[in-house]
């Protein structure tokens, strides 16, 4: 993988500048030879990749984004302008009549409800039975999971979802390469908000589908044309960026984080404000092992009670109080800032790349700090 991220893309690069430059063109000649003009309907498909006309369709850096998260995910790239604009399209691809979506990022939620709105999708839980599923639906989940960090079991899901002839869309922002691979356990499609990990800076908003279908890649990209969702030209430039150095990131954030629940679950009767851990870490389903190489550098906490989370943030000097994820600045929330469907006690926290042992005596201070 490391050297994929570095050098996927060399034989689409059109410059021989090492790093490809930033590219802001919106527009791009045509063919200076009246010969080879091909109109609009005779062009051949998948011609909007590797020809750029226009950057709504396309562009230089986009198209070296796709080919290196092509690589490391397995599958065929799209990248859109966030990740909800990556659920947005599999939705619009998919266009299921009923969704089983589970908990997970309230904003794949607040998607689901606008399909509701303007068509009636009807919605479902991943607990309910599925008896409801019919061929085309779509069984959406998200392992692991938003805001804890626990591992569900993909192929429990692909298989029921398979079952009925539904597909299943596996968002797996939690667990990108090489944590988790949902192909490998029946996903038909996989989504990332490359905002978190493959960004990884804080300073990017991107998302991306991945298919293992050329086909469904080349309609994806055509609904992409009219969705108006392709990935900006900029941001395509700082996540190309941000992929050379992300084996390294993912890997030690990774571990990080393993080590740090390891310390908390450890030492917890000595936190009195401390009531739970979350963690694939802390697992022991035999799934979790199989579908998961190494955990999330995301996991959450529970405390005592709503005023010593609430607090907690402002008892941290390495973990700074801001929502997200993913990226080399540990974060923690206290969730209920932005979501509404979590309870007050819970604490999210997400890994960065400083010194762990300083990671450690910061959590360590202010789970000693947040209570009286
Ligand atoms: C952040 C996030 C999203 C949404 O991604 P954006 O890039 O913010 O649109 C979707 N799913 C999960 C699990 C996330 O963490």
């Amino acid at each position: 993988m490391d050297t994929k991220l570095i050098h996927a893309d060399d034989d689409i690069t059109r410059v021989s500048d090492v790093v490809q430059p930033i590219n802001v063109a919106t527009t791009f000649r045509y063919n200076a030879d009246p010969e080879k003009l091909v109109k609009y309907q005779d062009l051949p498909e998948n011609s909007i990749i590797g020809n750029p006309v226009y950057s709504r369709l396309s562009h230089p850096n986009s198209e070296n984004c796709e080919a290196v998260l092509s690589e490391i995910l397995n599958g065929h790239v799209v990248c859109y302008s966030s990740g909800l604009a990556a659920f947005m399209a599999a939705l619009s691809y998919f266009n299921p009549k009923v969704l089983a979506i589970g908990d997970g990022y309230h904003g794949c939620h607040g998607v689901a409800n606008l399909f509701t709105r303007w068509n009636g999708l009807k919605q479902i839980s991943l607990v309910d039975s599925f008896d409801e599923l019919q061929k085309g639906d779509v069984v959406h989940l998200e392992t692991p999971v938003n805001p804890t960090g626990l591992a569900l079991d993909i192929q429990e899901y692909a298989d029921k979802a398979h079952e009925k002839g539904a597909f299943l869309l596996v968002d797996a922002t939690f667990a990108p390469p090489p944590l988790q691979d949902p192909f490998l356990f029946g996903a038909d499609m996989v989504m990332h908000s490359a905002t978190k990990y493959f960004g990884g800076h804080s300073d990017l908003l991107a998302g991306c589908l991945v298919t293992k279908n050329l086909a469904v890649k080349t309609k994806l990209v055509e609904d992409r044309v009219f969705l108006g969702t392709n990935i900006a030209n900029l941001e395509s430039f700082l996540l190309r960026r941000s992929l050379r150095t992300y084996g390294m990131r993912i890997e030690r954030q990774s571990s990080s984080a393993e080590k740090i629940v390891a310390h908390l679950h450890e030492n917890r009767q000595s936190y009195k404000a401390l009531k739970e851990i979350y963690h694939s870490s802390l697992q022991s389903e035999a799934f979790v092992k199989q579908q998961l190489s190494s955990h999330s550098p995301v996991f959450a906490i529970d405390l005592v009670s709503e005023e010593a989370a609430k607090r907690f943030p402002s008892k941290c000097s390495f973990f700074q109080h801001a929502t997200s994820l993913g990226g080399v600045e540990s974060l923690v929330e206290w969730r209920a800032m932005s979501d509404t469907t979590v309870r007050p006690t819970l604490l999210r926290l997400s890994v960065g790349t400083e010194n762990v042992q300083d990671l450690i005596e910061d959590l360590d201070t202010a789970l000693k700090s947040c209570i009286d």
